[in-house]
């Protein structure tokens, strides 16, 4: 079997295998190697970076920050209400299944956060409370509420535009989307777009230091 074969099933591109159930990956009815999975859109948790190539990386990454930039769009929502700009997209098979940005002042409400809205509305949309074929991609490094709410629901994979060092639990202050003493970990790639999502940070807080 190669290592990639033509997808055009469920993930259409980069995935390259189909994803027939919750119980692992399979192609033409045999079990299969996770490690031979790009697990993009499928997200697969086995998949780790350090088994992909040079070229496959590159794939994974011009897709990182296409649905990055979605999620860039959803801070800039964020910041036209004053709100701290930070966004949030989940991507299943390809697509957004779940938009959020940060409502907390709008909405008088702690859990208002990009992550808890998109993290709902992808539940939504897949009807279930797992998001295990998901990827969230996040402007800012998650809180600790938002880290918790992604491993309660067993993301497999998050990817973050920009660090906060004061606040962000996916390594900062604590990392609990790596704490091998829960039930899941998640493959954390971090950087893609940070300077747009750390510059739109910046330029609010300079423009409330103005007011
Ligand atoms: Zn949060």
């Amino acid at each position: 079997m190669n290592a990639l074969m033509d997808c055009g099933v469920a993930c259409q591109h980069y995935c390259s295998l189909m994803v027939n159930d919750r119980t692992g990956l399979r192609f033409n009815d045999s079990p299969i190697d996770f490690s031979i999975c790009l697990g993009y859109i499928c997200g697969m948790s086995k998949v780790r970076t350090a088994m992909l190539s040079e070229a496959e990386l590159g794939e994974r990454e011009k897709l990182d920050k296409r649905f990055m930039a979605q999620a860039v769009t959803q801070a800039q929502k964020a910041m036209a209400l004053d709100e701290v700009p930070i966004g949030c997209v989940i991507v299943y098979e390809g697509k957004v299944i779940g938009r959020g940005y940060n409502r907390r002042v709008t909405d008088h409400s702690t859990l208002a956060h990009a992550e808890i809205t998109a993290i709902k509305k992808a539940c939504r949309a897949l009807g279930d409370w797992r998001l295990e074929d998901c990827t969230v991609y996040v402007t800012l490094e998650p809180c600790p509420m938002c880290a918790g709410a992604i491993v309660q629901a067993r993301v497999p994979r998050v990817v973050i535009g920009c660090m906060n060092p004061k606040a962000g639990c996916a390594g900062s202050v604590v990392d609990l989307l790596h704490q091998e003493k829960l039930n899941h970990q998640c493959d954390v790639t971090i950087g893609i777009l940070g300077e747009q999502c750390s510059g739109l940070l910046k330029r609010f807080f300079a423009k409330l230091r103005e007011k």
